[in-house]
């Protein structure tokens, strides 16, 4: 089979420049935007602050997140099931969680620039007046007094707007899991150790929402709880804090860009025994990416509290009774979205042009490979082009492309983070094979057409890791 190594447009030589870490999240913004992953929401109404919509990439994106997600937490194991609860459960389950009382922020309004803060973050937030400094700062800065905010959005579930009928918008996904520990425990016949994953949007009211995605008021948590008896709680929680932080290292992020933070007591939740942040190092610096914590038995004794139902594991002939002990592995798709994007994006200089590239994972990678005709108006190519697209799409996300010069067409599956081009040329009609354009390396090599789809099967399912330096 021939096999050669060519260079991006046939001309240019290998050598390319790496340029240092200069991402920031205006550029993920800005690539996100170009590039229709996501978009502000209700744009044509002049926008709604911190809300924003997904395009098709970022669906894409979306989607590859969760599901590598639920293979690991649900498909490659036997422990864990799934259930999908409502988002508006009865409102005695968030008396009972604890969160019509305290979950709260404490908020402070500056009287001079009338915006609101979370009191403990006016470190990370910045004063309306310009040149904007911390709330606090200076003597202009006219802060009140912190009120307990609570983040939970109210509705009212039926036609009739009176305190019976106040209801929540789930704040998180956890507590659907909880009231469904009965059910699952009888009709799944599941014993501790076990777990119950859910995947789901969830809303709060943020103060400060921003910084992109990563504090929104509506995002998609993936939770799961794993019941454990008591004398396991630490082993387990440790064991949840390793395999969720090699879950990220196995899509990609690199290991310097991730810490665990274990909290001290003083930052603990009231039910927490032990938790620990997965802390990404984000363009904003270190921030929570996902917690877990040992719940301890809180939630499942609280909602026995509150319901009169025994939440609790009864062992065969009634010989073993305990309630479980609870450990939870928490995050939210965006702000592993956000992770991701920022820590493929990669500029460099290529035979001194600038191209933009997203290093995703390509199990991450919205679009696996293209399918790229040399000459749009060859009908030979085109219609090879055209065959083989219609070949791959059966088994994975290919887009076929065939408007604008080649050198523009790799730029924009690069700017998406394709990892692979397949590309139909003058030789193509000769001998059947066409060139594979390798996103990163940038690397050409030909085979046969009949290969493709098996070697880019083969591609994807091999390990990688990125070949950004830390
Ligand atoms: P933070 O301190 O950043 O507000 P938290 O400790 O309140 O986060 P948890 O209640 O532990 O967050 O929620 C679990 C996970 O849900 C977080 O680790 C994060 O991945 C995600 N998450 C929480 N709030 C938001 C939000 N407003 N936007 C996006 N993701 C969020």
């Amino acid at each position: 089979m021939p096999s050669c190594v060519l260079t991006d447009s046939g001309a240019l030589p290998l050598g390319s420049r790496f340029m240092p870490d200069t991402v920031t999240m205006d550029k993920i913004v800005s690539l996100s935007r170009r590039r229709g992953f996501v978009f502000p929401s209700s744009e044509i109404y002049g926008g709604l602050g911190s809300t924003y919509d997904y395009g098709h990439y970022g669906v894409l994106v979306k989607n590859n997140i969760r599901s590598r997600w639920l293979e690991a937490m649900v498909y490659e194991r036997d422990d864990i099931v799934l259930i999908d609860s409502a988002i508006i459960l009865h409102p005695r389950v968030w008396e009972a969680s604890g969160h019509v009382e305290g979950f709260t922020d404490p908020l402070v309004d500056c009287r001079t620039c009338k915006l609101r803060f979370r009191e403990d973050k006016l470190e990370d937030s910045q004063c309306g007046r310009k040149p904007s400094k911390r709330p606090g700062e200076t003597p202009d800065c006219d802060l009140t007094e912190a009120r307990r905010f609570n983040l939970m959005f109210q509705t009212h579930v039926g036609p009739v707007e009176d305190s019976a009928s106040a209801a929540f918008l789930r704040p998180e996904t956890a507590q659907g899991i909880f009231i469904n520990f009965k059910n699952v425990l009888q009709l799944a016949r599941r014993r501790p150790p076990f777990g119950i994953a859910q995947v789901g949007k969830s809303f709060r009211n943020e103060i400060t929402p921003g910084n992109f995605l990563f504090r929104v008021r509506e995002f998609e948590q993936m939770e799961m709880e794993f019941f454990v008896p008591p004398a396991e709680a630490e082993e387990w929680y440790r064991y949840w804090v390793d395999a969720r932080h090699d879950w990220y290292l196995k899509y990609g992020l690199r290991r310097s860009r991730l810490r665990v933070r274990e909290h001290g007591p003083e930052e603990r939740s009231h039910y927490s025994q032990a938790t620990s942040d997965i802390e990404y190092d984000y363009p904003i610096g270190w921030q929570e990416l996902e917690g877990v914590a040992n719940r301890g038995d809180y939630d499942l004794s609280r909602h026995t509290e509150f319901s009169g139902t025994e939440l609790e594991y009864v062992g065969p002939e009634g010989a073993e009774r305990y309630v479980p002990y609870v450990i939870e592995p928490a995050v939210s798709i965006e702000r592993i979205f956000v992770a991701m994007l920022v820590d493929a994006y990669d500029e460099e200089e290529v035979a001194e042009r600038q191209r933009t590239v997203l290093r995703l994972h390509p199990a991450i990678a919205p679009v696996k490979a293209a399918v790229l005709p040399l000459i749009a108006k060859d009908s030979g190519m085109v219609e090879k082009a055209r065959a083989l697209h219609e070949e791959l799409r059966g088994s994975q996300v290919v887009e076929y492309d065939e408007s604008g010069a080649i050198g523009r067409r790799y730029r924009r599956q690069d700017e998406i983070g394709t990892p692979f081009a397949f590309t139909v040329d003058e030789q193509t009609l000769e001998d059947d094979t066409v060139t594979i354009r390798e996103r990163d390396s940038l690397a050409q090599e030909r085979l046969s057409i009949c290969q493709v789809a098996s070697r880019l099967a083969d591609m994807l399912r091999k390990p990688w890791t990125t070949p950004k330096s830390d």
